[in-house]
């Protein structure tokens, strides 16, 4: 049987994945990140959550021609309720807004279905300094952030250890106001904004994403420029402010990456 063959933005969630986990995948649509979980032997069992009926068919179509029903579970359900806690070591969730993996997570967590949980590996498709933040406030540190292009869209993947768990480092060192290397002071907003670890080491595709953000971020001041109500000229202020702060942040990166 054909093994499953990922996009490189799923193989690098799969990576996230710490050998022998007890996967959950939610959000699973067809169940490729879990089958090839298993399949390569990273994953000793997984479950594939979906809230949806068609998505969850194609999950369960997925798992039966990979013939693994015995060691994924396919359950229908929102977010984290279909996991019973304690059930699974590791989380992925992937292709969905940030604030919706973040309310996933905080409802999960309200519930206790977190207990256990060592790895978050999370793929916000935008918002992902919300995500950030309510890791942040929800005791889990970033321990690794990656960052890719694929298909013309850019991806970003952020991998989540709980606070005492994540290697020796805290919160409080992550997010800690640090100057770049060309002598920019990166504010703790701005490390939530851009990555405290995207930022460290930047590529190519980092730049190009915060490029295309002041070109959006222009837009909107050209949609405002014919405005004279004072709120008007608020926003255009905040937005210059925003556009000089990723601007100085990029200033910084080393030439040949920008
Ligand atoms: N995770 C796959 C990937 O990254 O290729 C599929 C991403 S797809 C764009 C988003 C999936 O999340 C959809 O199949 C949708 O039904 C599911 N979804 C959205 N909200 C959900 C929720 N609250 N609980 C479980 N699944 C959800």
């Amino acid at each position: 049987m054909n093994k499953v063959k990922l996009s490189d933005r799923l193989q690098l969630l799969l990576d996230q994945v710490p050998e022998g986990s007890r996967l959950a995948d939610i959000g699973s649509d067809h169940a490729l990140l879990p089958v090839a979980a298993v399949e390569s032997g990273k994953a000793v069992s997984a479950i594939a959550g979906e809230v949806n009926q068609g998505p969850y068919e194609a999950a369960l179509k997925g798992v039966a021609e990979a013939g693994l029903g015995k060691q994924i579970a396919v359950r229908r359900g929102d977010g984290l309720e279909v996991l019973e806690p304690g059930e699974a070591d590791c989380i992925t969730i992937a292709g969905m807004g940030g604030s919706l993996i973040a309310a996933i997570l905080g409802r999960g967590q309200a519930l206790g279905k977190l207990e256990g949980v060592k790895t978050l590996a999370l793929q916000p498709n935008v918002g992902e300094d919300i995500l950030r933040r309510w890791l942040l406030n929800n005791g889990w540190v970033v321990t690794a952030e990656h960052i890719l292009e694929e298909d013309g869209k850019i991806y970003e993947v952020l991998t989540a250890y709980p606070e005492g768990e994540a290697f020796g480092l805290t919160n409080e060192q992550l997010y800690l106001e640090r100057v770049l290397p060309g002598g920019v002071i990166c504010s703790p907003d701005m490390l939530l904004q851009m990555g405290p670890w995207l930022l460290e080491k930047p590529n190519a595709v980092f730049t190009a994403k915060w490029l295309g953000e002041i070109a959006k971020l222009e837009g909107i001041l050209g949609s405002l420029s014919r405005s004279e109500l004072e709120s008007a000229e608020e926003k255009r202020s905040k937005i210059r402010a925003q556009i000089k702060k990723i601007s100085e942040v990029l200033e910084c990166l080393p030439k040949d990456k920008l």
